[in-house]
């Protein structure tokens, strides 16, 4: 047989061997669905509702964050928070259109946000820091139906069990008819409405502001506000408390200080010769409030200490980047400016060598949790521990001299 001719039969049994991995990857998902239904009929969901949940609905492969046979894992997308150096992220140019723009919708929708205050205990520009970091207020489309989103995640999704849970709650949603088959719109990842809640949160946390009977995130801007709120709220969300402060290090503080781990009060703080950027004291009603050291570009950007408020925001979404973004925004359509301190063009490792430097780190005792090529609080410390013990300059952030570092001190052990 010539080459041409094996190439060719080749050829067809890879595009055969493709069409029955489809086939069976359709025949698995109404396998997948169908065993859903007795969670689903557990948690009260009728088989009438079930059946036009699922009615037409096929998996959605194109979808981020799928385990798909024949593709890596380092071709599944990350989320924004952790792929990109955090002066992306927090990008300057957005952050102050969204804050333009937040200003206006603020005062469009104020009589709203000023009972959100009295009702639920929110600062509004929080809020309008949620709502425009999650939709644009309102401006993004939601592409896709969650149903098919949740039960494409859940099927073959990184976090299936995760997503199952979604899927049950997502179809309890539908039994309850707070949102119907046509109407339920989500992100990719299969958060709902402009507030972004999973379908979990949604039991928990939704509120009928304007009073129709109805809780509806999608189309009553009032509800989804006072809904996001409600969240901050059950999460612990305290009524004047900034989010954090951006500060300037004393010489003796360095940046390995940050983490949670080591949260002093503000008083404590400021004994430690930690002041507000410029060097403002912190207000002295707040002195007992405890707060953490965190740096999300390590001594390459602005530092700040962040209170109990930046882990509710945190607990939002679960991202130093996103509760900066969030808490930052708020404070711009307060009226307040950009970051005091330059962001100065930090690089970002590959992936792979971030792994590596954790790798190393833990190899060498440094407490490293896990080691997952992301630049999280955590890491930043303990590169920070490691540069002084190393007797390095202490920047908090992987790079190349750290990484080298750690490459040689591991080769001579
Ligand atoms: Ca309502």
């Amino acid at each position: 047989m010539g080459t041409r001719a094996t190439a060719a039969l080749l050829a067809l049994a890879l595009c055969l061997g493709a069409a029955t991995v489809h086939a069976q990857s359709t025949g698995g998902f109404a396998q997948f669905v169908e065993s859903v239904w007795p969670d689903a009929q557990a948690a009260g969901v009728s088989r009438v509702t079930f059946d036009r949940a699922f009615k037409g609905v096929t998996p959605d492969m194109a979808l981020p964050d799928l385990v798909l046979p024949g593709k890596q894992p380092s071709q599944v997308k990350g989320q924004a928070e952790f792929v990109r150096p955090p002066q992306d992220y927090l990008n300057k140019a957005q952050l102050a259109q969204l804050a333009t723009n937040g200003k206006a919708f603020l005062a469009k929708h104020l009589p709203w946000l000023e009972r959100i205050e009295q009702e639920i205990g929110v600062e509004r520009h929080v809020v309008m820091g949620i709502w425009g970091r999650e939709t644009a207020y309102g401006t993004h489309k939601l592409p896709h139906y969650a149903i098919r989103v949740l039960a494409t995640q859940a099927w073959l999704g990184r976090r299936k069990e995760m997503f199952r849970k979604e899927l049950i709650a997502g179809l309890k949603m539908l039994e309850d008819k707070h949102i119907t088959v046509e109407t339920m719109r989500s992100s990719w990842a299969g958060a709902l409405g402009l507030p972004q809640f999973m379908p979990s949160e949604y039991d928990i946390h939704a509120y009928d502001l304007d009073r129709d009977g109805k809780k509806d995130i999608w189309n009553s801007v009032p509800d989804a506000l006072a809904s996001a709120a409600k969240q901050l709220k059950s999460k612990g969300w305290i009524l004047g408390l900034p989010w954090g402060f951006e500060v300037t290090l004393p010489a003796k503080v360095d940046c390995a200080l940050e983490g949670p781990g080591d949260a002093r009060s503000l008083g404590e703080w400021a004994k430690l010769g930690v002041t507000q950027i410029g060097g403002k004291p912190f207000p002295e009603k707040l002195r007992d409030q405890p707060a953490y050291l965190m740096s999300p570009g390590g001594t390459h950007g602005p530092m700040f200490l962040a209170t109990e408020n930046f882990k509710v925001i945190r607990a939002y979404n679960t991202s130093d980047l996103y509760a900066v973004f969030v808490g930052h925004l708020g404070d711009r359509i307060a009226g307040g400016g950009d970051f005091a301190t330059p962001w100065r063009g930090i690089g970002q490792l590959p992936t792979a060598e971030i792994e590596e430097t954790q790798q190393r780190l833990k190899e060498r005792g440094f407490a490293i949790g896990i080691i997952d090529g992301k630049i999280g609080s955590n890491t930043r410390k303990q590169i920070g521990l490691f540069q002084r013990a190393s007797g390095m300059a202490v920047d908090c952030w992987p790079g190349a001299p750290t990484l080298a570092r750690l490459r040689a001190s591991v080769a001579t052990r």
